[in-house]
């Protein structure tokens, strides 16, 4: 029954229609109501609000969907836009003609798209849209709709949009799609027709061509009716699950199932800006309950190798260690279910939710998990736009998930985050880095976004360990979580929050970092008597750790603050004269006979070139 259900999946076309899709606008100059906690920009931040009721029968693929959009935005709006994000999988689309064009394809994608058959493809075609009852102008460019409202949405107004289209779900390219590479039948991500996000800086319609998301907070109502023998999973919290069963139910009380061949699925998830669903008859669902209230959800089929299965029950009790991490050293998690689904095509985040593909080796599936299961603090909770800055949550979500490993599988390492500087050094070499302030899809090289995007922004906290101390990091990112969870920070409110917590001046640092490819690189130059001079030969500018050896044995560690910190770290060292930048050397008298002297012995700043980092006096 199972295989034959995947047969069918696997040479049927499944389409789907929407009769309606209504969307309301509600322009308004105060904060959304997701917006209420206190910072300091409080007066002026604004954010889009989405609610959405989707009604989708997948057995006679047939998709309702509805929506009411709440714009919160203070200008006047002449037009909208939505993703359409299942176009990008059609031969000559841009995702298609990128990846054919790029020197290092994703294995994933390569030429795959380019040989699709027609019922292989993906796409959403809209047939109608109203804004209020009235027909509106739009077009389909690619993987965005334009849409040119009949009149404008004024600040505090709202508007209904009903919409009519039909769809269709692609083979699995990338992320999304039926019949994945491990024979999921259904990875529904990025799967519905999406309003674009409009923000201070205006509208976000890029198209889709290879990766990063930036969504609509917003509650979403998502009704399903497909084939009884599917277990579905995914964003939302089931409603229904005495007429469920498939692990849902409570086992007290009694099934309540409908007669025929579906079941009707009622998820609601409050507060996210996306939703996923994945589904497949060959699911195991099993529930791993937290004390403290958090259901884990884990799906992953039945016809997995034994030993692939038993990694899937050994990931449960750690899953669980994972959340009590992130919750203890970023913020409390808020909602009260988080599910894991074998899907997808490698691992990817979604709200309250990952896709991970399901035949790995135990510390594989540990490892995806812990970096995807991050990305529900760097990334959802915290929503900066991933498209612009991937290096915000690529990165952090790979600085606090290496952190989360070294604790819970007890890995002992002194710098959890050292990986990525071995790899800065070898990428800056190349010559083929690129600046973080590149869009995730502009790079020249899948290898110099990754790069940018996951090695360098980990290290953009490591680093900050260095600069303002290991304990203030820490504390910054949780006062980070406080001030903009459930809304969409940018690169300066990282900078600020370090800032306050710190005290010390990061600006110099944000912008060397990540808008510059300047390169660290200080030396001793020179140790006479007792006077030790240090030089600045790289570009970029940092505060100078030094731990000089007296030549009675003794040790005694100093720390030069960089001037434009306007202040130091906390720190056992004796702290010295700070250094302007500009100054190319710095010297300074250690107490006693100096025997060598060390920059930096925590590693952990990014120094190009270690050699003259270390003094012997001969
Ligand atoms: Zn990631």
């Amino acid at each position: 029954m199972k295989k034959a259900l995947s047969l069918v999946l696997l040479c049927t076309t499944l389409t789907f229609y929407a009769q309606t899709e209504e969307v309301t606008y509600n322009l308004s100059k105060t904060t959304s109501k997701t917006t209420s906690k206190t910072t300091s920009n409080i007066d002026t931040y604004w954010q889009q609000h989405v609610d959405y009721t989707m009604d989708i029968d997948m057995d006679v693929n047939n998709y309702q969907y509805k929506g009411k959009y709440t714009n919160n935005s203070p200008d006047e709006l002449s037009k909208v836009f939505y993703h359409l994000y299942f176009n990008a999988f059609q031969p000559g689309s841009q995702m298609d003609v990128r990846s054919l064009n790029i020197t290092d394809p994703d294995g994933r994608v390569r030429d795959r798209i380019s040989k699709l058959e027609p019922n292989e493809i993906g796409y959403i075609k809209v047939n109608t849209l109203q804004q209020n009852g009235a027909a509106v102008t739009f077009e389909t460019v690619g993987t965005i709709l334009e849409v040119t409202l009949n009149k404008p949405v004024k600040s505090g107004e709202s508007v209904t949009f009903n919409m009519d289209f039909d769809a269709q779900v692609p083979v699995q390219i990338r992320r999304s799609g039926r019949n994945g590479s491990e024979g999921v039948a259904l990875s529904m991500a990025q799967w519905y027709p999406k309003m674009a996000e409009y923000d201070f800086e205006g509208w976000h319609t890029p198209p889709y061509v290879a990766r990063e998301f930036h969504g609509v907070w917003g509650d979403f109502d998502v009704t399903l009716h497909i084939d009884k023998s599917f277990v579905v999973g995914g964003t939302g919290y089931l409603q229904n699950p005495q007429e469920i069963g498939h692990g849902y139910e409570d086992k007290s009380k009694e099934l309540n199932l409908p007669k025929g061949d579906k079941l009707t699925w009622h998820f609601k998830a409050p507060r996210v800006h996306d939703f996923m669903w994945a589904a497949d008859p060959a699911y195991i669902h099993d529930i791993f309950k937290m004390e403290n209230g958090i259901d884990l959800h884990f799906y992953y089929k039945n016809t997995l190798d034994k030993k692939y299965l038993q990694n899937w029950k050994d990931l449960q009790p750690k899953t669980a260690e994972l959340m009590t991490y992130f919750s203890e050293h970023v913020g409390q998690y808020p909602y009260k279910q988080y599910s894991v689904m074998q899907g997808g095509d490698g691992g990817m985040e979604y709200a309250m939710s990952t896709l991970i593909t399901g035949q790995r080796s135990y510390g594989s599936l540990f490892g995806v998990t812990a970096h995807e299961m991050a990305h529900t603090w760097f990334q959802f909770l915290l929503a900066s736009n991933e498209s612009l800055h991937p290096w915000m949550d690529e990165g952090f979500g790979s600085y606090i998930s290496a952190l989360a490993e070294n604790e819970i599988l007890k890995e002992g390492k002194v710098n959890p985050n050292a990986g990525p500087y071995s790899s800065y050094n070898f990428m800056v070499n190349s010559g083929s880095e690129e600046v973080l302030t590149t869009h995730a899809d502009r790079y020249n090289t899948n290898r110099a976004y990754g790069f940018a995007s996951y090695s360098k922004g980990s290290m953009f906290l490591a680093q900050l360990e260095y600069i303002i101390g290991a304990e203030n990091t820490a504390k910054g990112i949780k006062k980070y979580f406080t001030d903009f969870s459930f809304k969409h920070p940018t690169p300066n409110d990282i900078k600020r929050t370090m800032e306050k917590v710190s005290g010390i001046d990061l600006g110099w640092y944000l912008n060397e970092w990540t808008q510059t490819l300047h390169t660290i690189d200080y030396g001793i130059k020179s140790v006479e008597g007792n006077e030790i001079t240090l030089e600045r030969i790289g570009q970029m500018p940092m505060p100078i750790d030094v731990e000089v050896t007296y030549t009675d044995g003794t040790k005694q560690n100093y720390n030069i603050p960089l001037e434009m910190m306007r202040g130091s770290k906390p720190t056992k060292a004796s702290i010295l004269k700070d250094w302007g930048w500009a100054y190319p050397t710095y010297s300074f008298n250690a107490a006693k006979k100096v025997r060598s002297v060390a920059i930096d012995t925590s590693k952990l700043m990014a120094d190009v070139n270690d050699d003259n980092n270390v003094f012997e006096v001969k």
